[in-house]
C-alpha cells in the first residue's frame, strides 16, 4: 500500500486541513492500539511455561514460579523448563516408612530374627535388656555387626525398681548403656521405656526422668503400632493381623514387637508381615536420634 504524504506547508484549503487532521488522529490511534496490543502479547507470554507443566495445578513448585514472575521482572531463567523436573518427582506419593522395633532381647531368638531381617533386606531397631541372655555380649555384637540399631531398654526391666526415683532409673540406664558400649563400641542415644513413657509405675518420676534423658542427649521412642505380643502365649495369627491392622492406620509407624526367648510366635510371623507391607510400598528403616519422636510418644508435657 502506498504511504500517504502531505505537504503541510503549502496546504491552506480548509477541506485539506480537515482531511489532514483526520489522518493525524487515525495515525495516533493506530499507534496507541498497536502499543497496547504489543504489551498484552508480551505479558501474556509469562504464563505460557506454567501452562506447559501438566502437573502445574497441583504443583507447589509451579505455584512458586507463578509468584516469582509476579514479583520480579520476567527473565529467561524464570521460564527455563529444567528446574521443573525435580518438582514433578517431589509431588509423588508420600513415603511410607516403618520402624520395626524389638524389645527385651537379646535372646536365643535374636540371631534367627536377624537372619529373617537380612533375608528381606530390612533394617530394624533392638531395645535391649541386660538379663536372661548368657550370650549377651556376642549377640549385641552380632546386632551391631549386621548394621541394626541398638537402643537402651533397661538392665533389670524391673518396673518397681527403675521407676522408684530418677536416681534409681539412671543407675539402671547407665548400666545398660555401658554394657552396650563395651560390647559394641556404640554410644547409643536412643531409648525405650519399659511399659512405654507413660505407665502406672512412673507417674511420679516420668517428668524428671524425661528431663534427665533430654539433658543427657537421649531421644526416647514409644510406638503407634504393634502385634500385641507382650501377653503370655500370644497366637501367631493374632499377632500378624493386629500388627498389620495397626500399621495400616499410619503412613509412618513405629511397630512394637518382642524378641525375648519366649516370643517364637512373633518370629514366625515376621516374614509374612514384612513381605505384605513391602508389596504395599512400605519401606523399613532403623531408628536414630534424628528421627522426630513427637508423632510416636505417649508423653507430652502439659
Ligand atoms: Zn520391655
Amino acid at each position: 500500500m502506498q504511504k500517504p504524504s502531505f505537504n503541510f506547508k503549502h496546504t491552506h484549503n480548509p477541506n485539506t486541513i480537515k482531511i489532514r487532521n483526520r489522518v493525524l488522529i487515525i495515525t495516533v490511534c493506530a499507534a496507541l492500539i498497536s502499543a497496547i496490543v504489543g504489551s498484552v502479547c508480551f505479558f501474556s507470554g509469562i504464563g505460557k511455561p506454567e501452562r506447559a507443566v501438566p502437573a502445574g495445578k497441583s504443583s507447589p513448585y509451579a505455584h512458586r514460579i507463578f509468584s516469582e514472575t509476579r514479583s520480579h521482572a520476567p527473565s529467561a531463567a524464570s521460564f527455563a523448563p529444567k528446574p521443573l523436573q525435580p518438582a514433578a518427582k517431589a509431588v509423588g506419593k508420600p513415603k511410607k516408612v516403618i520402624y520395626l522395633t524389638f524389645d527385651d532381647g537379646p535372646s536365643t531368638l535374636t540371631v534367627p530374627l536377624l537372619n529373617v531381617l537380612d533375608k528381606y533386606h530390612v533394617k530394624a531397631t533392638f531395645f535391649v535388656v541386660g538379663v536372661n541372655d548368657k550370650d549377651e555380649v556376642s549377640d549385641l555384637k552380632e546386632i551391631a555387626r549386621r548394621g541394626y540399631a541398638i537402643g537402651v531398654h533397661s538392665y533389670t526391666h524391673d518396673y518397681r525398681q527403675i521407676y522408684a526415683s530418677p536416681e534409681a532409673f539412671f543407675s539402671d540406664f547407665d548400666k545398660m548403656h555401658s554394657l552396650i558400649k563395651n560390647a559394641t563400641g556404640i554410644d547409643t542415644k536412643i531409648y525405650r521405656f519399659p511399659g512405654g513413657s507413660v505407665n502406672t509405675y512412673n507417674k511420679k518420676t516420668r517428668k524428671a526422668i524425661i528431663q534427665g534423658l533430654k539433658q543427657r542427649g537421649y531421644v526416647f521412642f514409644d510406638w503407634n503400632a504393634g502385634g500385641g505380643d507382650a501377653v503370655v502365649h500370644p497366637q501367631a495369627a493374632k499377632i500378624l493381623s493386629e500388627a498389620l491392622t495397626t500399621t495400616h492406620m499410619h503412613n509412618n509407624s513405629i511397630v512394637l514387637f518382642h524378641n525375648s526367648s519366649v516370643k517364637s510366635a512373633t518370629l514366625s510371623i515376621i516374614p509374612q508381615f514384612i513381605s505384605t507391607l513391602q508389596k504395599e510400598g512400605y519401606t523399613f528403616a532403623a531408628l536414630n536420634p534424628s528421627v522426630d519422636n513427637r508423632p510416636f510418644i505417649f508423653y507430652h508435657d502439659a
